[in-house]
């Protein structure tokens, strides 16, 4: 095999495709978020200019927050930079245990569990339930995040793929077992792309009259909705009905890592047999000082939250007056849509070469082909004059790209 032709050949592929993933280098400046330097991209010293990042999952700017920071030093100067060990062998530290108490606290569960990353929660999790559950059956959400279908995979549990938030279709697909077989639901709260919300009363209602376990990835609303940051399950008021809600520390809460957090005995029994937990070395410490900081300021403060709120209003206000096409939703995400790979990519290139507006294309097959579009995330720090710019730099590209307007 050669295999350094087949590599080019593939990634030849993928160019073709109009999917090839080019990442924008930058250098983000605490302090000035969501401005950021904008490097070349072949690891040259000099920055090539500032650019407005449009498209960051640090929803709240909590990543230049500066008590958040404050504890980052704090903890570094205090334990050094790594954790040392896999949880299991020295590596738990007195930070992690009072992160997990903390998140146990926001969703009001028994327990918490740390994992590196929300990917890897997601995927450890659902892989060890799913493969040590005998017989267990897994109901997904069609618009499932990868991690969490990677980990349904891995766990080589019966899998069903229930149409995208139709919980009547999740009802006729449960019904198709017997009550003794062990089912497990599996959804997200606000999904990312569309940014829509899962009708999360009535997917649970369904879950409980067949007495499923249900799994809930909130990875996008920790820190955004509810009264203290707890998801949108917190909104809702129905936190203390779902068995296991997962979230990640690297979105709102600015950080990095993830989590699940569930009963005593559902989050000792995924420590004891998931291997993306056990094997792996632990947090450094200073990051779970951060999260920590972190979500302690977002439950007693929405001052974020609301200001959030303000911006993707305005943002959203200023789109639809000129005509940009935005997909409706209740979240803070919003979708311009485009339809069109090579389009979507050259809007994306134009508006950081010529306006210094950074939003990263999304294409196929992290959106189905023909939704191909801009996702743009406004924080409580862009300001009036950024929103004014980014309508402006796209009603211009739009009449340029020759792009149908909505009709007001
Ligand atoms: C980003 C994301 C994750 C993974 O979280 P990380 O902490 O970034 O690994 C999981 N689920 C969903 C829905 C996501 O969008």
């Amino acid at each position: 095999m050669h295999f350094e032709a087949y590599f080019a050949t593939k990634l030849d592929g993928l160019r073709d495709e109009g999917r090839y993933r080019v990442f924008a280098e930058l250098e983000r400046r605490a302090g000035s978020f969501p401005t950021a330097a904008r490097y070349a991209g072949d690891g040259g010293t000099k920055p090539m200019g500032d650019v407005t990042v449009w498209c960051s999952n640090d929803y709240l700017g909590m990543g230049q927050n500066a008590g958040v920071i404050a504890a980052m030093h704090e903890a570094l100067d205090a334990c050094g930079a790594g954790a040392g060990g896999t949880r299991n062998i020295s590596g738990t530290n007195h930070y992690h245990v009072l992160l997990e108490r903390e998140l146990a606290d926001l969703h009001g569960k028994e327990a918490a569990l740390l994992f590196t990353s929300g990917y890897v929660s997601n995927w450890a999790t659902l892989s060890t339930l799913g493969s040590q559950i005998p017989g267990c059956v897994i109901f997904s959400d069609a618009g499932n995040h990868a991690s969490m279908i990677e980990g349904i995979r891995h766990s080589k549990a019966e899998r069903r793929i229930f149409k995208h938030n139709d919980w009547k279709d999740l009802d006729r697909q449960l019904s198709e077992f017997p009550r003794d077989v062990p089912k497990i639901v599996a959804f997200e709260s606000v999904y990312s792309m569309d940014g829509d919300i899962a009708p999360m009363a009535e997917i649970l209602a369904v879950a409980e009259k067949h007495g499923a376990l249900t799994y809930l990835d909130e990875v996008h609303a920790v820190g955004m909705y509810g009264p203290r940051g707890g998801g949108i399950a917190e909104r809702e008021g129905l936190m203390d009905r779902i068995d296991v809600i997962e979230g990640t520390l690297g979105k709102a809460f600015g950080v990095v890592g993830g989590y699940i957090t569930g009963s005593a005995k559902l989050i000792d029994f995924v420590r004891s047999f998931a291997s993306g937990f056990i094997f792996t070395t632990a947090l450094p410490p200073h990051v779970a000082a951060g999260a920590c900081a972190s979500i302690r300021h977002l439950k007693q403060s929405s001052t974020e939250r609301l200001a959030q709120r303000d911006r993707v209003a305005r943002v959203r206000s200023r789109l639809d007056a000129i005509g940009i096409p935005v997909m409706p939703n209740e979240s803070h995400i919003v979708p311009v849509m485009v339809g069109d790979a090579a389009k979507c990519k050259w809007l994306s290139d134009l508006l950081l070469d010529s306006y210094g507006i950074y939003v990263q294309p999304i294409n196929y097959p992290t959106v189905p082909t023909k939704t191909e579009r801009l996702r743009i995330t406004p924080t409580p720090l862009h300001t009036d004059a950024d929103i004014d710019h980014l309508a402006r730099a796209l009603s211009d590209l739009w009449s340029q790209c020759a792009l149908a307007r909505k009709v007001a």
